[in-house]
C-alpha cells in the first residue's frame, strides 16, 4: 500500500488520522479502496459526498437521470443551477469540489443485465441507493454472482432500512431477506408516496459510515443484521437476518446463476 501522503493530505485527513481506528494505515486503505455508488439521488448524494470527503480513492457513480427541480428537496449533491444536467456528472462535480484528490467516475447509464457484472467487477464495495425494485434485485443478484459486498439502504416516507450483504463471507444476501420483488403497486415509490428529505440524508450518511467501516475493517458491520429507523418515533432498532439455505441466489441450490431473468 502507498503511505506517501502530502502535507495537504495529512492536514485534510487529520481528524481521521487522529482516530486510533483509522490512523495513517486506515487512511491509506481508504485511498486504495474502490466503491461504486448506484443512484445519485437522495441516498447517493450524501453517500458520495462523504466518501469523497473521507478520501475513498476511486468512486464510481452511476445514474441515467438528469437533475430535476423536484429532486432538490433532498438530493443535496445537485444544485438549482444544474437542473437539466446528468445526475452522475452533477454529483461527481459536487464530490470533486469537496475533494479534488479522489477520482470520481460518473457513469451516465442505466444499470442493466448487460452491464451490471462488468461494472461491479471494477469495484470492491457496491452501494445500492436506487429507488426501484427492478434495479435493487438486479444489483443484489449481480453482487452475489460477482462476489461483491453490497451495502443497501432504502427509504420510504419517514422510515429507513440499511444492511450489508456479503454471502461470499457467509452472511445472508438481499434475497434471503426479500425473496422476490413485491407485486407491482403494493409498495409505493418515493415519487408516489413522498419522503421526508432529511430521512434520505441520514440513511445515505449511515450507508457511508458502513462503507468506511467495511474498508477499514473496524467495528461491527451490518452483515446479518437489518437496521430500521423510524424517524417520526425517533427510534432505531436492529433485527437479526439469517442466511436462507433455500435462497434462490445464495442458497445451497441456487436457481439464479446469471442475470438473464433481468434482461429485456
Ligand atoms: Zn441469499
Amino acid at each position: 500500500m502507498d503511505f506517501d501522503f502530502s502535507e495537504d493530505d495529512i492536514r485534510r485527513y487529520s481528524r481521521h488520522i487522529l482516530l486510533p481506528e483509522v490512523g495513517g494505515i486506515g487512511q491509506a486503505k481508504l485511498r486504495a479502496a474502490r466503491v461504486l455508488v448506484v443512484g445519485a439521488g437522495g441516498l447517493g448524494s450524501p453517500l458520495l459526498l462523504y466518501l469523497a470527503a473521507a478520501g475513498v480513492g476511486t468512486i464510481g457513480v452511476i445514474d441515467h437521470d438528469t437533475v430535476e427541480l423536484s429532486n432538490l428537496q433532498r438530493q443535496i449533491a445537485h444544485t438549482t443551477g444544474r437542473i437539466g444536467v446528468g445526475k452522475a456528472e452533477s454529483a461527481a462535480e459536487a464530490a470533486r469540489a469537496i475533494n479534488p484528490g479522489v477520482i470520481v467516475i460518473p457513469i451516465a447509464a442505466r444499470l442493466d443485465a448487460s452491464n451490471a457484472l462488468a461494472l461491479i467487477a471494477d469495484y470492491d464495495i457496491v452501494c445500492d441507493g436506487t429507488d426501484n425494485f427492478a434495479t435493487r434485485f438486479l444489483l443484489a443478484d449481480a453482487c452475489v454472482l460477482g462476489r461483491r459486498t453490497l451495502i443497501s439502504a432504502a427509504v420510504l416516507r419517514s422510515e429507513g432500512q440499511l444492511s450489508t450483504f456479503k454471502p461470499h463471507t457467509g452472511g445472508p444476501c438481499y434475497r434471503c431477506l426479500y425473496p422476490g420483488p413485491p407485486p407491482p403497486g403494493l409498495v409505493p415509490s418515493c415519487g408516489e408516496a413522498g419522503v421526508l428529505g432529511a430521512v434520505t440524508g441520514v440513511m445515505g450518511t449511515l450507508q457511508a459510515t458502513e462503507v468506511l467501516k467495511e474498508i477499514l475493517g473496524i467495528g461491527e458491520g451490518l452483515s446479518g443484521r437489518l437496521l430500521i429507523w423510524d424517524a417520526l418515533a425517533a427510534s432505531f432498532r436492529t433485527i437479526r437476518l439469517r442466511r436462507d439455505p433455500a435462497c434462490p441466489s445464495c442458497g445451497e441450490a441456487p436457481t439464479i446463476t446469471d442475470l438473464s431473468a433481468h434482461a429485456g
